[in-house]
């Protein structure tokens, strides 16, 4: 479903990321582990193409992402290419950022009606089943003010899930919640990837990242340390970069 082969990606002439190579299949869960400014963010911000990236190349589901082939060349795809690419790809960040201005249920709405054309009635009825899906079936009317910070979160979830995504990338979408807060949230993911969802999950729950990842990659100043399954990466690590990294979180 996702594959990265090499990908490059500086700023300002610092290279950060420095040929990151993986790959997630239909329907598999990889977990993403790295300290700070290890690359993690900028690596999904690549994905759906964010961020251009300087080498290497992205493909998900078999598509280049960004790039299409044209008389045997290569060309970076335009705006409204890349627009309809990205419906494929949810992203949901650590801060929810929902439209304040809108209920839930709006919030969920706004884009299969806006960006699909879909029809106002069938655009409700699936937010309220994807509100339903997130345990909040009695909020469609709620305002991201009036909502915790774990309901706002599962909102954000209901709202990339509503545009049919075949891959979903979470950026630590549980490390801005208070902690009583957070188990919600792990929850809903932990149903969406039993579901057979394909996740890739930047995250500092290790617990979440046991339970629920096929793989488990480890990411240290712009490569790929270590990766495997998590019993193997996160109980029996054998890069003393990983190592110090788990000592450092759990
Ligand atoms: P964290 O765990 O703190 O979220 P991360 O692993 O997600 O870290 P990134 O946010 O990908 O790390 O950042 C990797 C490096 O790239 C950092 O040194 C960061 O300062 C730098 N960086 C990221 N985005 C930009 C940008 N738009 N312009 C310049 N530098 C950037
Ligand atoms: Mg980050």
């Amino acid at each position: 479903m996702l594959s990265a082969r090499k990908v490059r990606k500086s700023f300002g002439g610092v290279e950060v990321l420095k040929g990151i190579s993986l790959d997630v299949a239909a329907g598999q869960v990889m977990c993403l582990l790295g300290p700070s400014g290890s690359g993690k963010s900028t690596f999904l911000r690549c994905i759906n193409h964010l961020e251009r990236i300087d080498g290497g190349r992205i493909s998900v589901d078999g598509e280049l992402v960004g790039y299409a082939a044209r008389h045997g060349r290569i060309f970076e795809m335009n705006r409204r290419e890349v627009a309809k690419q990205r419906r494929g790809i949810g992203m949901v960040f650590q801060r929810f950022n929902l439209f304040p201005h809108m209920t839930a249920l709006e919030n969920i709405t706004a884009a299969p009606i806006g960006v699909r054309g879909l029809p106002k009635p069938a655009a409700r009825d699936r937010g309220r089943e994807l509100l339903d899906r997130v345990g909040l079936a009695d909020l469609a009317q709620s305002y991201p003010a009036q909502l915790s910070g774990g309901q706002q979160q599962r909102v954000a979830i209901a709202r990339a899930l509503a545009m049919d995504p075949q891959l979903l990338l979470f950026d630590e979408p549980t490390s801005a919640l208070d902690p009583e807060l957070v188990g919600d949230v792990l929850d809903v993911m932990r149903a969406l990837a039993a579901d057979g969802m394909t996740m890739v999950v930047v995250t500092h729950e290790i617990g979440f990242a046991r339970g629920a990842a096929d793989e488990v990659v480890f990411m240290d100043a712009g490569i790929v340390v270590e990766s495997g399954p998590p019993a193997r990466v996160l109980d029996n690590p054998q890069n003393p970069r990983t190592q110090a990294f788990l000592d450092s979180v759990i």
